[in-house]
């Protein structure tokens, strides 16, 4: 069996394992060391997963309040569900695609304070890209870390053992979409070492190499 939890050290990013009742097993949050601030990546499920992205938060010597941004790569309820206790207990802004955010908006009860379309650049780190890659659903993003060649590849992308698949058509709303998304991120010849995913094990080495690979491989 694949462990996800390799516990590498990853500079600038603290991967965060979130519980989830039901088939779909762990997701995963990340917490990110930006500049002068720290930015969480997706909240988990629930209340539970809220009390684990804090108690990470502690656990990089970070106080809650350098939390200042989350980004939500999508609008589904393992992504979006640590949301409301979060806002209930720290003071941070909301970030998510324009696509996705009506639904995260309704299901959470609140705003997503900065709406993306993709094509935007934060500047920490030495620069997060914001990437569209629909297909899992129409608003996902995937971040791009490029001075720490990463890419945080949220539901874009799932791994199935060792292997990088595409998002799988059941859980896709629009699976040759999402095979699109993972072409032109393939196209974009991203020098990758790492690539982070939802669900599933990350890439620590070679990524880029795992990504060409992707549609040699099968897909669900
Ligand atoms: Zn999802």
């Amino acid at each position: 069996m694949v462990s996800i939890l390799k516990d590498i050290p990853i500079e600038n990013i603290k991967i965060v394992p979130c519980r989830v009742n039901g088939p779909r097993g762990i997701v995963k949050s990340f917490l990110v060391s930006g500049d002068d601030r720290l930015i969480l990546v997706d909240t988990g499920f629930s209340d539970a997963d809220a009390d684990i992205i804090m108690n990470a938060i502690k656990d990089m010597d970070h106080r809650h309040e350098d939390l200042k941004l989350c980004i939500l790569t999508h609008r589904h309820g393992d992504h979006t569900g640590g949301l409301k206790k979060l806002k209930k207990t720290l003071k941070f802004q909301v970030m998510a695609h324009e696509l996705d955010m009506p639904a995260i908006q309704k299901t959470t009860g609140y705003d997503v304070e900065h709406v993306v379309r993709g094509g935007e650049r934060l500047p920490d780190c030495g620069g997060i890209n914001v990437l569209h890659t629909p297909g899992h659903t129409a608003g996902h993003i995937s971040l791009h870390l490029p001075r720490i060649k990463t890419l945080i590849a949220g539901d874009a992308i799932v791994s199935a053992g060792e292997h990088l698949v595409v998002s799988p058509a059941y859980l896709s709303s629009d699976p040759e979409t999402a095979n699109q998304s993972v072409r032109r991120l393939i196209e974009m010849n991203l020098d990758l070492e790492r690539l982070l995913v939802g669900h599933g094990d990350d890439v620590y080495e070679g990524a880029k190499s795992n990504l060409s690979r992707i549609f040699a491989g099968p897909r669900e």
